[in-house]
């Protein structure tokens, strides 16, 4: 937080790769050992499109120069909205039922891109900053967007100085304290003052002191905790987690952008059609990814939500619609075209990814399931 961080940065330390080695080394097997494995403090949060194809690591890969300190090649200006190797480590770590708390301490303070419905619960995570301009007061943390699926009022996540944290979260919070063998602290000053009594300054201190329980801490910087570490890693989390993966054996997934996307084809009358390209989440509400959709042969590009291009002319059955999808650009993700094959008046949904490392999407025509429909239906 901003009021908390020092006028001055504190004085940054980095071991040598063989002493990280030998912690790496050390806490492998103190993981190993473990049952319950509480990762708390990491300072971003976890991204929640992920899943694991190719490498990601390769000589020359962005992760492997960034662990090295080197400059990146290539996309470099999207790697701030591609997780890093770290919370990848943690995402298979978290699969394999090693970590068994990490997602809402990592959020305990809130995530600027989720956003949810006060109304029904249901949570968009989005391409964008999704925080509430608080000029009614920083209380007031309505993002001026509505619930796709009931139209109730969405509001951001974000815990403001004076606000309580959740309740439920706090609560697994301290339970997962008071349960963990080990506690990984990646990444964070674990700053302390008289006022804070969130899980992110307490639970290191709690699993610290406990009998029985290890406190590792990987920082550049001192902490206030650090009297009570059994593990006291100086150097950047990436380096660390790469090398306790390898201790462990385990692989770190690539990230792989996955984005849903519903072609919807509707007859008006005669030659007149009607279609819809619409973003959508994997339950199916719509998702904001896109910027603009161009379909081939067709004057006018759709430039805002819902996308909708009315085509005057015939198509025949078996024809190939030809669709320019631009999106927001975070990851760096190019255009892509996709080539839709008109069957009639239907919905198809696609499964698209995107491989940062490559550069590539590549396309999936999926079954329109049934619920597909039923969801476009109640939407307004
Ligand atoms: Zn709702």
């Amino acid at each position: 937080m901003a009021e908390t961080a020092p006028k001055v940065a504190a004085e940054e330390r980095r071991e040598s790769l063989a002493a990280v080695d030998r912690e790496a080394d050390a806490l492998a097997k103190q993981i190993k050992k473990a049952s319950t494995l509480s990762f708390s403090l990491v300072q971003a949060s976890l991204h929640p499109l992920c899943t694991g194809i190719p490498d990601f690591r390769g000589p020359g890969g962005n992760w492997t120069l960034r662990a090295q300190g080197k400059p990146r090649t290539k996309h470099a200006n999207a790697l701030q909205a591609i997780p890093t190797l770290s919370h990848m480590a943690l995402v298979e770590l978290q699969n394999r039922g090693i970590l068994k708390l990490l997602e809402r301490i990592a959020e305990l303070h809130g995530n600027s891109n989720r956003e949810a419905c006060k109304d029904c619960n249901k949570e968009y995570m989005r391409d964008f900053r999704a925080v509430s301009t608080y000029k009614n007061g920083i209380h007031d943390h309505r993002t001026g967007r509505k619930c796709a699926r009931c139209g109730g009022t969405l509001v951001d996540s974000i815990i403001n100085f004076g606000e309580n944290l959740p309740k439920r979260d706090l609560d697994l919070a301290y339970q997962h304290a008071e349960l963990a063998d080990l506690c990984l602290v990646l990444g964070s000053s674990v700053t302390i003052t008289p006022a804070c009594i969130t899980p992110a300054c307490t639970i290191p201190t709690i699993v610290g002191e406990r009998k029985g329980a290890k406190l590792a801490v990987c920082n550049l910087q001192k902490t206030p905790v650090d009297g009570i570490t059994d593990y006291r890693i100086f150097t950047e989390t990436d380096i660390l987690m790469a090398k306790l993966m390898e201790k462990l054996d385990l692989p770190i997934p690539p990230f792989i952008l996955r984005r849903r996307l519903i072609v919807k084809v509707e007859t008006q009358e005669e030659d007149r059609r009607k279609v819809e390209v619409t973003g959508v989440d994997s339950d199916v509400t719509p998702v904001t990814f896109l910027q603009s959709v161009r379909l081939e042969g067709s004057r006018r590009i759709a430039r805002a939500e819902p996308y909708i291009i009315h085509v005057r002319d015939a198509v025949k059955t078996g024809a190939e619609m030809k669709f320019d999808l631009e999106f927001m650009g975070h990851y760096n993700e190019p255009n892509l075209e996709l080539v839709h094959s008109y069957n009639g008046n239907e919905e198809v949904l696609y499964l698209l990814e995107y491989n940062p490392e490559t550069g590539e999407w590549t396309i999936e025509r999926q079954e329109t399931p049934e619920r597909v429909v039923e969801c476009i239906v109640l939407d307004p």
